[in-house]
C-alpha cells in the first residue's frame, strides 16, 4: 500500500503529541495541571443546551441537515453580526454555517490554493492554515509576528514576487497563540495590501467575544473595502462554551462564501440540526454568559500574570484571548521549559515552537481551566525556580 505524500511529510498534528504525554503522566497516577489546553472549562449555558434536547427529540431533525444550514440559522449569524458589529450580511449569499471554524479554515485553503500557489501565513500561528495549503499543494511563505511589531505582520516586507504570486492571506485576531489584537489601521492595510496584489484574506475572529478590562475587538470586516476582499471565521466554541458541539461560521464576500460552499458540499453534509437550533438559541437568546465568563477569564488572567511575572517571565497582559503568550528568560528553547517545567511540577504549558519558528521563546499559558486546578497550577509555578538558573 502506498499513501499519498502528504501524510508522510505533514507531521501529525503537534497537539496530539502534547496530549499524548499527558495522558502518559496521568496513567503512571501523576497529578498533572494542563495550561496547554484551548479549550473553554466552562459548560454550555442552559438555556441553549435546552434548545439542543428539544430539536434533539423530533424525528424531523434526525435526517440530513441541508449543506449550507437552517435559513433560520444563516439568519441568526447575520442578526449577530449586525448586532455585534453594525455589519449586515445577506443571510442567504453572504453566510455560512460551518462544522466548526477548523473545518471552515482547513477547507478554505482548497478554494484559493492550486499546487504551487503561495498563501501569506503568520508565523506563529494556528498550525491549520499552513498546513491545509500544503495539503492543497500550494506553500506556506509565513509572516513573522514578533513583539517589535506587536505581533502585526509586517506586510511591506513581503517581497513583490511573492505578494504577486500569493492569492491567500491568513491573518487572526484576538491572537492565538500571541494575545495580540489589531486596530482598524491594521485591518485597512491589510485591505490595501490585498486590493493591491489581488488576494483574498480570511480572517479567524475565534476569540473576538473574549476581552478584557472593557475592550471590544473589531470585526476585519468594519474595515473600509474589507468585503471587497475578505471573508471572516467565528465560531461559537470559544464564545458560547461550546467546542464539543463543533458549530460556526464564515460571512463576507460572496464569491468567497460561494466558493467554501463548494467545496463543503462535496464533502460533508451539513451540521446536525438540533445543533444548529441550539446555535440559534445561543445567537439571538440572552448574551449575560459572554459577560460572566470573561469576568471570569479576567480573575484567572491576573492570578497567572502575577504567577508568571514571579518566575521570571516577560510578556505583555493580554486584552483579549485565553492566553499568556509568555517570553522565556534567555538560554531557554520552548521545548526545553516546557519538559523541565512539567518534569518537576506536573504543570504543562505549550511550548511555543508549536506554533511556528518565530514562536521559538515563548510558552502559551491558556486561562480555560477550572478556578481550583489554576490556582493550583499558579501555586507551582510561583514555587518553581528552575527557571531562575537553577538549571
Ligand atoms: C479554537 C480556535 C479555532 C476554532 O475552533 P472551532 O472549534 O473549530 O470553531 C479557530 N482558530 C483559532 C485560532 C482557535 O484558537
Amino acid at each position: 500500500m502506498r499513501t499519498a505524500k502528504r501524510i508522510s511529510e505533514v507531521p501529525p498534528y503537534f497537539f496530539m503529541e502534547i496530549n499524548r504525554k499527558i495522558a502518559e503522566k496521568r496513567a503512571k497516577g501523576e497529578d498533572v495541571i494542563s495550561f496547554a489546553i484551548g479549550d473553554p472549562d466552562l459548560p454550555t449555558p442552559p438555556h441553549i443546551l435546552n434548545r439542543l434536547w428539544e430539536t434533539a427529540r423530533d424525528p424531523v431533525n434526525h435526517r440530513y441537515p441541508d449543506y449550507d444550514g437552517l435559513p433560520e440559522f444563516r439568519r441568526a449569524i447575520s442578526g449577530w453580526y449586525e448586532k455585534r458589529f453594525g455589519l449586515s450580511f445577506h443571510p442567504d449569499k453572504e453566510v455560512l454555517p460551518l462544522i466548526g471554524s477548523k473545518e471552515g479554515i482547513g477547507h478554505a485553503a482548497f478554494c484559493f490554493i492550486d499546487p504551487g500557489d503561495i498563501a501569506l501565513v503568520p508565523d506563529p500561528a494556528y498550525p491549520v492554515y499552513s498546513v491545509c495549503t500544503t495539503y492543497a499543494g500550494g506553500e506556506p511563505y509565513f509572516l513573522p509576528l514578533t513583539e517589535e511589531n506587536d505581533f502585526l505582520p509586517d506586510l511591506d516586507s513581503v517581497p513583490s514576487s511573492v505578494a504577486h504570486k500569493a492569492k491567500l492571506l491568513w491573518i487572526n485576531y484576538p491572537n492565538n497563540p500571541t494575545a495580540a489584537v489589531a486596530g482598524m489601521d491594521f485591518f485597512e492595510r491589510v485591505v490595501a495590501f490585498a486590493k493591491k496584489y489581488d488576494l483574498a484574506v480570511c480572517h479567524d475572529a475565534a476569540y473576538t467575544e473574549i476581552a478584557f478590562d472593557g475592550y471590544k475587538p473589531l470585526s476585519f470586516l468594519q474595515a473600509k473595502g474589507a468585503r471587497d476582499v475578505g471573508m471572516e471565521f467565528h465560531s461559537l466554541s470559544k464564545t458560547y462554551n461550546m467546542t464539543g458541539w463543533r458549530v460556526a461560521m464564515a460571512v463576507g464576500n460572496e464569491k468567497m462564501v460561494n466558493a467554501l460552499t463548494k467545496i463543503k458540499s462535496n464533502i460533508d453534509s451539513g451540521i446536525p440540526n438540533a445543533i444548529q437550533y441550539a446555535a440559534i438559541e445561543a445567537l439571538t437568546g440572552p448574551q449575560d454568559c459572554i459577560g460572566e465568563h470573561t469576568a471570569i477569564y479576567q480573575r484567572r488572567r491576573d492570578k497567572l500574570v502575577e504567577a508568571l511575572t514571579k518566575i521570571g517571565l516577560r510578556f505583555k497582559v493580554p486584552q483579549a484571548s485565553l492566553y499568556v503568550w509568555a517570553r522565556l528568560p534567555e538560554g531557554w528553547t520552548s521545548l526545553k521549559f516546557a519538559e523541565r517545567l512539567l518534569e518537576d511540577t506536573a504543570v504543562v504549558v505549550t511550548p511555543g515552537i508549536g506554533y511556528g519558528q518565530y514562536g521559538e521563546g515563548y510558552i502559551r499559558v491558556s486561562m480555560s481551566l477550572p478556578d481550583d486546578r489554576l490556582e493550583e497550577g499558579v501555586r507551582r509555578i510561583a514555587s518553581w525556580r528552575a527557571s531562575k538558573g537553577g538549571r
